[in-house]
This record gives structure tokens, C-alpha cells and sequence, in this order.
């Protein structure tokens, strides 16, 4: 029988009602002929109350029995799938991480899968089980200890199990109806994309839109899992939703894909740093052990063997950024003199495959910025992106702006 594996996130599992709308859903795969895979996620909120509960209990707490807490929300959720498909008649049972045993490393809150032996469940299809539900987001280290896979782990849990089994899809139901060119929240324009290349999605993911966790888009261009993201709350037909997969599937697409924003930037320079061999290291280092996420770098031009550095991280990291860097003066790894923070930057791009072929995107991009009286701060590209760093109240309008100069509003 051909796997597929259909992955609830916390809205689609949030409710008892909920739970049987999804079980619906997977009957109807079953009554196509599939063994399916469920992967739930904890009930909306659950995972967030349960981190509370442990940083309350103990604020420098023991990763692994953080790990027991959070991984626990998922238990209840894949139990009552089972329940339920049950009482439906269906053929199933759940699986708990451990039980799998999804082994992964003992990196706890943070861990990564090392494999999925596929023997216990393929026996169980063998005597007549039509669903598995497996807990989401969480695992076994060598030691023995339970394991989580880091925050929206469950989606990298769906991916690995649909390259494990060689599923046909992985359906990933969300309370989204699909990727969209940009976020709708801030351009009424934003349109459902039937089809987005692995390539485009991870750019998309990791510049926040939060449809799907980086590392399960990561994982489903390595072993080509063709996903599909669509919504469990809406009816579904057999185009609904967005396919992810590889750009060699797609026929015909617009240049850029999307326009991506990230609201919470800050760009930090540091003034006057020598400009000599090593520099860079002396001044990233320290940030990377200081778990400083650190995106777009420049440097300035040099005068009299000193120049100026500036790099952009998350707002909220800049406070361990000034840290980290007066700690390495202190220590006399480097000299500068003077951190300025500017905590009031956005991030926009513009992400496409087809930038590859077609020059002028960026003169272009630039041009409609400039249309509109926004300045730009810092620029990085890559070959499918352009960043642009700008003062956070033009964020909207340059979203906006570029969706309509790029006409993403219609299908390529
Ligand atoms: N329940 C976990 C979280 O909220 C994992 C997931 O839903 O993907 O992060
Ligand atoms: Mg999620």
C-alpha cells in the first residue's frame, strides 16, 4: 500500500471537535487505499504552557526534564487521534517518540534525527492497522532520555517519516490555506501560490514566514519529499493548498516568488575596528559563542588601517551582542570605539529561483524603494534573494510596494 503522511498542527488537533474534523480528513486518505501516518502536535497553547510551567518551577532548568514536560503535550494529542479513528472504525494506534524509537542526538530542546527504523510500524500495516499516529516534535537520545526537536519540531518530525517510509506526500494541515506571496496581514494583494520551489520555501521559512519549521524544509529538499501545505479548517479538493517541491515540478513561475519581511531586526556598527587579517573572526566569534544570530554583514571602507563593521541580529539580541564584544575588548582580542544600536530596522526581500536567469530584480527593487522615498540601510544578496535593511515604519509600504512592481498578484 503506498504511505502517506499527514501532519496536524496545534489549531487542527486544538479541540475534541478539531481532533474529529482531522480524523475525517485522514479516512478519507484511508478510504483511497493509503496506509497513513499521522503526526500531531500538542493542542494549541499547550507547548507554551508547558515551557511555563518549567521555567516557573526551576529558571536554569535541567534540559532533559524540560524536555520530559514539553514533549508531554503531544502525548495526550496523539492518544485521542487514536481514540477517535477508533470510534470511527479505523484501524489505529499511536506511537510515542520512544516507542518509534524516532532516535535523534542528545542535544535536548534542540535534538536532531539520526534515524527512524520503519520495521514496528510497517509490521503493524502488515496485520491490517490503517493509521499510525506518532507524537510530533519529540524523540529518544542514545542515553535513553527523552528529546525534543526545537519549537515547530513537529513538521521535521512529518518530513523525516515521509523519507523514512518513501511516502508518496507529506500533507501538512495548518490553519494557513497555503504559502502566499507575502503576508496577507500587511498586503490585501498577497496571493496563494499553487506550487513554490524547496529552494524558494526555505528562504521564505527562515525569513519568518512561520508556515512551516526551516529544519523540515531542509530535510524535505534533501531526500525530495514533496510536501503539501494546506488548511484542516477549511473544505479541501484535490488542488487545494500549496505544493513544495522540486523546481524541476514547476513549469512556469514568476522571477520572485514572494516578498518576505522580518520586523524585529537591529543594525548594529561597531566604529573604528582595525582592519587587518583576523578581524572579522576576532569580532564573530565571540557573537556566535554568545548565540547571537547574526544575518547581514558589511564592511565599510577603510581609513588610515581602521574601518567600521555593521552587522544586523535580532532585536532582542542586542543586549548579549554589546556583551559579548565589550567582553572581547576587555579581553584584548580587538579594539573599536564604540557599539551604535539601531533597534529600528526591518528586513525585506525578494525571493525567487528565477533570478538565477533574469538580471535587473535588484536595480529594480531598488528603483521602487527609491520611488518611494525609502532609504536603504544595508543590502545582501544571494542568488535567489535580495535583503534590504530599512527603517521599520516603511515596512508595510515596501512590502506593498515591491508586491505590486514585481506583479505577484498574478500567476506567473
Ligand atoms: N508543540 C510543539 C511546539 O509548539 C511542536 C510543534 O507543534 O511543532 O513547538
Ligand atoms: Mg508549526
Amino acid at each position: 500500500m503506498p504511505v502517506l503522511v499527514m501532519k496536524f498542527g496545534g489549531t487542527s488537533v486544538a479541540t475534541l471537535d478539531r481532533i474529529r474534523r482531522a480524523a475525517k480528513r485522514v479516512g478519507v486518505e484511508v478510504s483511497r487505499g493509503y496506509d497513513v501516518i499521522v503526526i500531531v502536535s500538542a493542542m494549541a497553547g499547550e507547548t507554551n504552557k508547558l515551557v511555563g510551567f518549567v521555567q516557573d518551577t526551576s529558571p536554569l532548568f535541567d534540559a532533559r526534564e524540560y524536555d520530559a514536560v514539553v514533549s508531554s503535550g503531544e502525548n495526550v494529542t496523539a492518544g485521542l487521534m487514536a481514540l477517535t479513528l477508533q470510534e470511527m472504525d479505523i484501524p489505529a494506534r499511536s506511537w510515542q517518540g520512544w516507542q518509534v524509537p524516532l532516535r535523534t542526538t542528545s542535544a535536548h530542546s534542540q535534538a536532531r534525527i539520526e534515524e527512524i527504523p520503519t520495521d514496528n510500524i510497517t509490521a503493524k500495516f502488515g496485520e491490517g492497522m490503517k493509521v499510525a499516529v506518532v507524537a510530533g516534535f519529540q524523540g529518544v537520545s542514545p542515553e535513553g532520555r527523552i528529546t525534543t526537536l526545537g519549537r515547530g519540531g513537529s513538521d521535521t518530525t512529518a518530513v523525516a517519516f515521509a523519507a523514512a517510509f518513501g511516502a508518496e506526500r507529506c500533507d501538512i494541515y495548518t490553519d494557513v490555506d497555503g504559502v502566499y506571496t507575502t503576508d496577507p496581514r500587511i498586503c490585501e494583494k498577497a496571493r496563494k501560490l499553487d506550487r513554490i520551489a524547496f529552494e524558494e520555501m526555505l528562504e521564505l521559512a527562515s525569513l519568518g514566514a512561520k508556515v512551516l519549521q526551516t529544519r523540515s524544509v531542509e530535510l524535505a529538499m534533501r531526500y525530495k519529499v514533496k510536501l503539501r501545505v494546506l488548511s484542516s479548517l477549511s473544505e479541501q479538493t484535490d488542488g487545494s493548498g500549496t505544493i513544495v517541491c522540486d523546481e524541476e515540478d514547476i513549469m512556469e513561475s514568476n522571477v520572485v516568488a514572494g516578498v518576505a519581511h522580518s520586523r524585529d531586526e537591529a543594525k548594529m556598527t561597531l566604529v573604528s575596528v582595525e582592519d587587518r587579517p583576523g578581524i572579522a573572526s576576532s569580532i564573530f566569534t565571540p557573537l556566535a559563542e554568545a548565540g547571537v544570530n547574526v544575518d547581514m554583514i558589511v564592511q565599510n571602507i577603510s581609513e588610515d588601517g581602521r574601518t567600521d563593521m555593521t552587522f544586523s541580529c535580532p532585536t532582542d539580541q542586542v543586549k548579549r551582542a554589546e556583551k559579548a564584544l565589550n567582553d572581547a575588548r576587555t579581553a584584548g582580542h580587538m579594539t573599536f570605539t564604540d557599539i551604535k544600536a539601531d533597534t529600528g530596522v526591518a528586513k525585506v526581500s525578494v525571493v525567487g529561483i528565477g533570478m538565477r536567469s533574469h538580471a535587473g530584480v535588484a536595480a529594480k527593487m531598488f528603483r521602487v524603494l527609491a520611488q518611494e522615498g525609502i532609504n536603504i540601510k544595508v543590502i545582501t544578496t544571494s542568488e535567489i534573494k535580495i535583503s534590504v535593511l530599512i527603517d521599520r515604519k516603511y515596512m508595510e509600504l515596501a512590502v506593498q510596494a515591491l508586491h505590486d512592481a514585481f506583479e505577484l498578484e498574478k500567476a506567473g
